[in-house]
């Protein structure tokens, strides 16, 4: 019996809190050598995959190497629409990673099957939530079962590494304990759920500039450990959490944006358990002691911020749904 082929694969997935950041020291390459503690929080960007034309050129040996790729996305001005996007990138890298370097004539181009990539972008941009590196992951995830390459999210973290350093943490999702420069990541068990108020900035944070400034301040190398967090998300206590949670590089996203501190304090003063400022920043994340203390802080704070939500974590890793297409 001939198998029914995949026309289109979305992907749902998620943004990402630090519960624990620590700058280890820095590389003779300029990379900054970590230890954080991620967590999935239930805000999500959605990628489409669709295959165009004949989906069963696919199994042609010479159709990847003709594939055509095409992105749109509805995140406004500051999401790239080129191949700076992280979306083309992930795609481009899994086509190099599955087929030799493309000869192909103009006539056989016009037969080539094509991929139309789309994005809808829900996580805040530039705001340490790692947006681009949860789209960038569900592009390799969708691309994987599209095209039938079937290498799974194992085989793909070489992949994501090279892309950037939370891709294989978004590949697999939930909580880990990341080290090296982030890209080696080991599950951790989580109990129960907790419950965050984002907030926003206007204007995003470039994650170099914050390291950069970390560096500058000469804040480092940082020897705490992330034991407490740890023994806190397996628990689900959340009181333990909030005297825990330790970030590094906020000290140096508030001095490139000192505004930071009286966000922070507005969160306390809102009645938060905790806040710190989430991975480069600079959005700034309150734990609050359950979802209805989260909702009476979020609307406290609504207009100090130019975007506030309410999230749960841990919240899974990326869901994936696809359409098949019966063979005529
Ligand atoms: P991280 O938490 O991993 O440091 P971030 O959440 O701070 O990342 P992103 O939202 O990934 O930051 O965006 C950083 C920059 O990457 C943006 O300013 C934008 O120019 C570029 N970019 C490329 N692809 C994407 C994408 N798919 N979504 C958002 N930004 C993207």
């Amino acid at each position: 019996m001939e198998e029914s082929a995949v026309v289109e694969v979305r992907v749902r997935v998620p943004a990402k809190v630090n519960l624990f950041l620590a700058v280890r020291g820095v590389r003779d390459d300029g990379y900054h050598e970590l230890a954080t503690v991620l967590q999935t929080v239930d805000l999500h960007d959605e990628v489409t995959a669709r295959l165009l034309g004949t989906p069963w050129a696919m199994q042609h040996p010479a159709a990847r190497k003709l594939m055509q790729l095409s992105l749109a996305h509805d995140g406004g001005a500051a999401v790239p629409d080129d191949d700076d996007n992280l979306v083309l990138r992930a795609a481009h890298g899994l086509l190099e990673e599955l087929c030799v370097p493309s000869d192909a004539t103009p006539e056989e181009l016009e037969r080539a099957p094509r991929t139309e990539l789309s994005l809808a972008k829900r996580i805040p941009v530039a705001a340490g939530m790692a947006g681009g590196s949860a789209d960038a992951a569900a592009t390799l995830l969708a691309l994987d079962r599209l095209w039938g390459a079937g290498l799974g999210p194992d085989a793909l973290r070489p992949l994501a590494a090279d892309i950037g350093a939370d891709v294989p943490f978004c590949l697999a999702g939930g909580t880990a304990l990341a080290t090296g420069t982030g890209t080696d990541t080991a599950r951790v068990l989580s109990r129960g759920d907790f419950h965050w108020v984002v907030g926003v900035s206007g204007e995003g944070l470039s994650t170099p500039a914050v390291y950069a400034a970390y560096d500058d301040l000469d804040l480092g190398p940082s020897v705490i450990e992330p034991d407490i967090v740890l023994q806190a998300v397996r628990s689900g206590d959340v009181d333990l959490l909030a005297g825990a949670l330790h970030n590094d590089l906020e000290t140096a996203a508030i001095a490139l944006r000192p505004a930071l501190a009286d966000r922070l304090e507005d969160m306390y003063e809102a009645g938060a358990l905790r806040a710190i400022v989430s991975g480069s920043g600079p959005t700034v994340v309150a734990l609050a002691p359950d979802e209805h203390a989260a909702r009476e802080i979020a609307e406290r704070v609504g207009d100090r911020f130019a975007q506030v939500c309410v999230v749960r974590s841990p919240a899974g890793g990326p869901r994936l749904a696809e359409r098949t297409l019966q063979p005529a």
